[in-house]
């Protein structure tokens, strides 16, 4: 496609970028007949579920799709064979290390089959990759690293590292996760708020199946959220989710398998028995990260370089999902000879997309300011929190079934629906 002229290029082939492209070809026929590019830095093998790829999307961290992703990938046809790698979240515990208070949840007491799914981002990311594959307008490129986006008159120029010829698109998606220059370059500014803490992620095998449980413990350095993965070659597995102040980090990441295990079951105590084996730790600096501008002619932005999120409330891919889905029917509807990177077109999207990312994005960083400190008010409020909790079910439903990823709006349908 190199030196060509296209319709759609997007930027990183992560989860949001994938996923977005499939949404352009498969939600409407009227983008058949356009030109979609869809690259990615990293080399991507996008041949076969068992194969190992190497990319900050696909590693091993998993994600709770809440039940707005659930419904999207089934709109594009993909869920069918994500839900082989799913584990479904059918209770839920919240509890404070320490403390009196905590409550439980149960999918089936409010008329649904699961609160969300789990899957490893390696398994979300394959087959959307596998089905980007047998769409004929899209063409993947990968690995192929974008160096610069300069603006041009009918949309934006996009060069790449390593001799690759140049190509110009009418609309470049930047969904590059935030990790390259390229938003720098162009003087996109953000808005950071650091959390001073890491979340430290790893897969373990625990003694006892989990079963659906999912839990969030609030623990004297930071919250810890356990979730269910599908079983692996017959053996239980979970993920780990937890959050410590950034200077523990290095330490904990230094431990020993067998001292890891048991600095998480001295956290998680025995709910699962001992911990027999624990798979690569990787830590992720946590901090809100807000773009300042979301679209420019011939420009979005999307996923996490759009915002970033702490991932203890389990928000960033189903928010920047819903924004795939939208942006992806909203240019569905642009009518033939009006240009699809034009201003006003991209502004009507990203007006549209703002209440949800707001209230997802406040709702996020109040979770974490409430449940994150150890400061001595904030944790008297917690705990009355999780009392309410237990006392006031619609609260506890919105609250714990947020940290696994609804949307407040559905949880609060969801409450509604039981009624
Ligand atoms: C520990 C942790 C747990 C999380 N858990 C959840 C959860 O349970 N639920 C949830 O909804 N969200 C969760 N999230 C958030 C979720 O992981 C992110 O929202 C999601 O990964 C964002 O995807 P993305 O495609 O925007 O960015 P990325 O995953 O960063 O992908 C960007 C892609 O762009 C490529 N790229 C970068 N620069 C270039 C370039 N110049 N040229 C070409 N390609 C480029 C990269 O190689 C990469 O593949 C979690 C996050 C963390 C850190």
């Amino acid at each position: 496609v190199s030196g060509l002229q296209v319709d759609v290029a997007i930027v990183g082939g992560g989860l949001v970028g994938a996923a977005l492209a499939l949404a352009l070809s498969r939600l409407s026929p009227t983008f058949r007949q356009r030109r979609i590019v869809l690259i990615e830095a990293s080399d991507v093998q996008s041949g076969s579920l068992d194969s190992t790829v190497y990319s900050p999307s696909f590693d091993s961290r998993a994600t709770a799709l809440a039940d707005s992703s659930v419904d999207s990938f089934r709109r594009l046809g993909v869920w069918d064979a994500m839900a082989r790698v799913a584990a479904p979240i059918t209770q839920v515990h919240v509890s404070e290390q320490g403390r009196w208070g905590a409550t439980r949840l149960q999918a089936e007491e409010q008329g649904r089959a699961a609160f969300g799914y789990v899957v490893l981002n390696s398994g979300i990311g394959q087959v959307l990759l596998q089905e980007v594959a047998v769409e004929r307008c899209i063409t993947f490129m990968s690995p192929a690293r974008v160096s610069s986006l300069q603006p041009v008159p009918d949309g934006m120029q996009v060069c790449f590292d390593g001799g690759l010829a140049p190509l110009e698109a009418s609309l470049v998606i930047l969904a590059d996760g935030g990790r390259s220059p390229l938003m720098a370059s162009l003087g996109l500014g953000v808005t950071r708020k650091p959390y001073g803490q890491v979340a430290i992620i790893a897969n373990l095998e625990p003694s006892l199946a989990p079963q659906g449980r999912a839990w969030e413990r609030f623990t004297r350095d930071g919250a810890m959220a356990v979730l269910p993965l599908c079983d692996h070659a017959g053996r239980s597995r979970v993920a780990l989710v937890w959050t410590l102040p950034a200077e523990l980090a290095d330490t904990t990441l230094a431990l020993s398998d067998g001292d890891f295990m048991a600095a998480v079951e001295s956290r998680f105590g025995q709910r699962l028995g001992p911990f027999r084996w624990v798979g690569q730790r990787a830590a992720y600096p946590l901090e809100l990260v807000i773009a300042k501008e979301q679209a420019r002619p011939g420009l979005v932005l999307l996923g996490n370089a759009a915002h970033t999120l702490h991932p203890i409330a389990g928000q960033g891919f189903n928010l920047s999902l819903r924004d795939a889905m939208a942006l992806a029917t909203h240019l569905h509807t642009v009518q033939e000879g009006v240009a699809l990177g034009e201003s006003a077109v991209l502004q009507q999207f990203v007006v549209r997309q703002k209440p949800d990312q707001l209230l997802t994005m406040l709702a996020s960083d109040a979770l974490i300011s409430i449940f994150g400190s150890s400061s001595g008010l904030l944790r008297r409020i917690r705990q009355a929190g999780l009392i309410s909790l237990e006392l006031l079910p619609g609260l506890r439903e919105k609250i714990a079934t947020f940290g696994m990823g609804s949307s407040l709006q559905s949880a609060g349908t969801a409450q509604q629906s039981v009624k």
